[in-house]
Parts: C-alpha cells; sequence; structure tokens
C-alpha cells in the first residue's frame, strides 16, 4: 500500500509571461513586414556580435574558459538539492531571509507582501528576466504599487507600454528617435529641445531617475549568480543604475532562479570572464556587485532572498534538456541567429527570446496546454545552422536541444511522420496552383521527392 506525502507527483510548470498569444510564424510574418524594427535588430546585433568576436578572440583560453563554465553548470544541476540547502543556511546566517516560491504566482505574492510591509508605494528595479519572467510589475501595479524600472533601456520599454525583445538590450528594436519621442511624451520637465543625441538621452534619464534614487524605500532585482558556500548574491552591470538600487534603499528584495547557484566563489573566476565578454563585448563589467546578508549601518538592512522555481525542476527532471538551464542569459545567441536577426524577440511570445527561448519557454512551460499552444511552435523557429552553440560561453549544444524538443512534440502530440506528410499531401493536393508549384519543384530538384 503506498501512503501519500502530500508531495506533487510531477513538477510544476512555469507560469506567467513564458508563453505568446499566437504561434511562431503567424507572430514573425507581422514582425517581418516591419522594416524599421529589422534594420534597428540588424544593425545593433551586429555591432553587438563584432565586439564579442574581437574580446573573446584576444584570450588564449577562452576555449578552456567555456568548457570549465560548462562544467561547473553540469556539476551545479547535478547537486542542486544540495547546493540549494547550502545557500539556504548561509543566507539567514548573514542575516537575510530566504523565501521559497513553486511558481510565479507565489513569488508575486510574496514580493508584494514584502513590499507592503514596508509601507511603501513605490519600488526601483534592477534590470531582471527573472521578475520579467513572473509579470511582476504587472502584479504590483495590481496592488497598487508602482515599479520604476532603472535600467535605461529597461526604462525605455516601461514608458513605451512596450514589451522587451532582447535578453540583454530590451529596447533594442527602438531608435533614438523614437526614443526620444518616448521621452518627449512621457517624462515629466523633460527639455522641450530634447534632441536624439545618445548623451543627452541618457543625460535626460538619469535626471528622472536620480530623483527617484534619492527617495527609494525598497530596491527589487534578480540575480546574476548566487554563491552556495557563502551566501553571496551578485548582479553585473553596465550603468551604475544596479550599483544604485542595491545599496541606497533600505529594503532590498531579490528574486533568483534555482539555476544561477555556483557552489563556491571561486566560480565566479570564470563566470566574471565568460559573461561579459560574450554579452556586452567588454573585457570585464562595469559594475559587478555583491552582497552577503546585511551589514549593520552600510546598504540595506532587510534582504530578502525568493528563490524562484517557475518550471525549473520540471526542466532539470528531462536528462536532455536540464542543459539548457546552464543558460548564463549572456544573450550571444540571439545576437548571432539568422532568424531572430530578422524578426526581433517579440515573435517569440516570450520573456525569453532566440534560440534559448526557443529551448526555455517550452521546457518551463510546457508546450501542449492544448492543440494550439503557442510553444509548441517554438522548438522550429530556428534553421539548426549551428551559429548559437559556437557562440554560447557554456557550450549549450541549442540545436540538439531544439530537435529533442521537436521529437518530444511530435511524440506528445501523437503527430506520426506519416500523418504529418499525409496532412501536408492534402494541403498540396486541394489547390490547384499549389499542386502545379509541387510538380515545377519537384522537376526542378527530384532528389526531393526521393527522399534523400
Ligand atoms: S544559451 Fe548560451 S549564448 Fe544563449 S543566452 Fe544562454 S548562455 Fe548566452
Amino acid at each position: 500500500m503506498s501512503t501519500f506525502l502530500g508531495m506533487p507527483s510531477a513538477p510544476p510548470r512555469g507560469t506567467g509571461n513564458l508563453r505568446g498569444t499566437e504561434p511562431f510564424p503567424a507572430a514573425a510574418r507581422d514582425e517581418l513586414g516591419n522594416t524599421q524594427l529589422r534594420r534597428n535588430v540588424g544593425k545593433a546585433t551586429r555591432t553587438i556580435r563584432d565586439k564579442r568576436l574581437a574580446v573573446t578572440g584576444e584570450l588564449p583560453d577562452w576555449e578552456q574558459l567555456r568548457s570549465a563554465g560548462a562544467a561547473i553548470k553540469r556539476d551545479v544541476l547535478a547537486r542542486l538539492p544540495e547546493l540549494l540547502e547550502q545557500f539556504e543556511q548561509a543566507v539567514p546566517a548573514r542575516g537575510g531571509t530566504v523565501h521559497w516560491a513553486r511558481d510565479a504566482a507565489e513569488a508575486n505574492a510574496i514580493v508584494t507582501r514584502l513590499v507592503r510591509a514596508t509601507g511603501s508605494d513605490e519600488v526601483l528595479k534592477v534590470k531582471s528576466m527573472a521578475t520579467q519572467e513572473i509579470g511582476l510589475n504587472e502584479h504590483l501595479a495590481s496592488s497598487g504599487i508602482h515599479a520604476v524600472e532603472t535600467d535605461l533601456a529597461e526604462l525605455i520599454v516601461q514608458l513605451g507600454d512596450d514589451r522587451p525583445s532582447h535578453i540583454l538590450v530590451p529596447a533594442i528594436h527602438r531608435n533614438r528617435a523614437e526614443i526620444r519621442e518616448i521621452f518627449l511624451r512621457t517624462m515629466p520637465d523633460v527639455d522641450p529641445e530634447l534632441d536624439d543625441d545618445p548623451r543627452h538621452l541618457a543625460e535626460a534619464a538619469r535626471r528622472f531617475l536620480r530623483e527617484r534614487f534619492m527617495r527609494a524605500e525598497v530596491a527589487i532585482s534578480g540575480a546574476n549568480f548566487g554563491i552556495a558556500e557563502t551566501g553571496t548574491t551578485s548582479v553585473v552591470e553596465s550603468e551604475g543604475n544596479g550599483r544604485m538600487c542595491l545599496t541606497m534603499p533600505r529594503t532590498l528584495i531579490t528574486v533568483m532562479g534555482l539555476e544561477k547557484l555556483l557552489p563556491s566563489f571561486a566560480d565566479l573566476e570564470v563566470f566574471l570572464q565568460l559573461l561579459p565578454r560574450s554579452s556586452t563585448g567588454e573585457r570585464m563589467n562595469p559594475y559587478t556587485s555583491m552582497w552577503t546578508g546585511v551589514t549593520d549601518g552600510d546598504g540595506p538592512q532587510e534582504f530578502h532572498l525568493v528563490l524562484l522555481d517557475n518550471g525549473r525542476t520540471a526542466a532539470l527532471a528531462d536528462q536532455v534538456g536540464r542543459e539548457a538551464l546552464h543558460c548564463i542569459r549572456c544573450s550571444a545567441c540571439l545576437n548571432v541567429c539568422p532568424v531572430y536577426e530578422r524578426t526581433g524577440g517579440h515573435a517569440y511570445g516570450s520573456t525569453y527570446p532566440g534560440p534559448i527561448g526557443a529551448v526555455l519557454s517550452p521546457q518551463l512551460a510546457g508546450m501542449h496546454t492544448g492543440p494550439d499552444d503557442p510553444n509548441a511552435a517554438l522548438p522550429y523557429a530556428s534553421s539548426l545552422c549551428g551559429a548559437c552553440f559556437d557562440a554560447c560561453p557554456v557550450k549549450i549544444d541549442i540545436p540538439s536541444l531544439l530537435v529533442e524538443l521537436r521529437h518530444q512534440h511530435v511524440e506528445q502530440a501523437g503527430v506520426s511522420a506519416e500523418s504529418a506528410a499525409m496532412k501536408a499531401a492534402s494541403a498540396v493536393m486541394s489547390s490547384a496552383p499549389r499542386f502545379s508549384t509541387a510538380q515545377r519543384a519537384a522537376a526542378l530538384n527530384p532528389s526531393a521527392s526521393a527522399g534523400t
């Protein structure tokens, strides 16, 4: 006789902003019609790509660093429960409080309760994929709490009532003229003569944010890394806005995905080389902030860490797919992807766009919630050219993961190769023009119909 221990039979799937409203092909078709977006994204990805190639090419041990990063991540996932327990004990030992969130709803409820307890109705945000994933800003707004994004690109997205379209550069689809227009329309007291010089735009954002930094009581961040042995948390960024958020307010709340753990402080050495070179094409991050619990009279006096599952243990349970949890969100795979370069990030529907998003979104949130689940189309949003694998600093074999997800999709949807072929044949034969085109194509390429 079995005893019910109250454990769920399957790990919880992720919820929040991990699924679009329409399948990738339909969304991509709309985005492809936006020539301004294609121009903006193409120019930006080319620039970051060239910078990354220059700074990764100058390191003689770049390949060894990538292998070291992959090995550390493999080790973390192999003993994640043990490391999480270690981390859970180290954080309170230094004055922090740990909260566990199974999914987006739990994480949002915890953060909202913590902010309410401070009596504040405004919070500062450090750019964070985890909080975008759970839809935290929207949830806080529904509780009367206004979240102010402090990363410049994230602020542009927020003021423009827009959605991020890139992991690292959320406003990559906007050009300078569009940003100027957004600032003039939404920033109170902005100079009406503001032009689109990047320095002037940055100065306008700085003035807008400075006042909010001075009065904020609460800040919310994500985390690039958590160190199990010491309970340290770390955020890397380029603008100094993160440093302001992490040091000035009285209360700091950090939402961290379970997979962001590293075993020891020494492991940071590898990732603090891999991440900046792969993401912004810089040799090191301009700002690397680390904090361990709280320190009397210095920085936030209250620190809460929300450890977020939201589908991560479901991904971990997949022996093949778990490799995607190695991801350090550098965005190098987006910048080299020929599909992303043409469609931009919105077509993927989820917080996570590009090649890694096409893997992570179905893994975290599933792809079989119904016959038309938009996530089911994502594993096919790739030419499998392999550029993402070559660029990935932790050697995630994204093309193989996409093929595995296609396999799982076909298996779980009950779609056999034969029925897919019959469906395609039926579509061709039911239309005279399509049938003629197929005949012409077969004449041009006889091997295509011979199954070679
Ligand atoms: S999959 Fe690799 S290249 Fe893509 S964002 Fe993650 S770490 Fe970077």
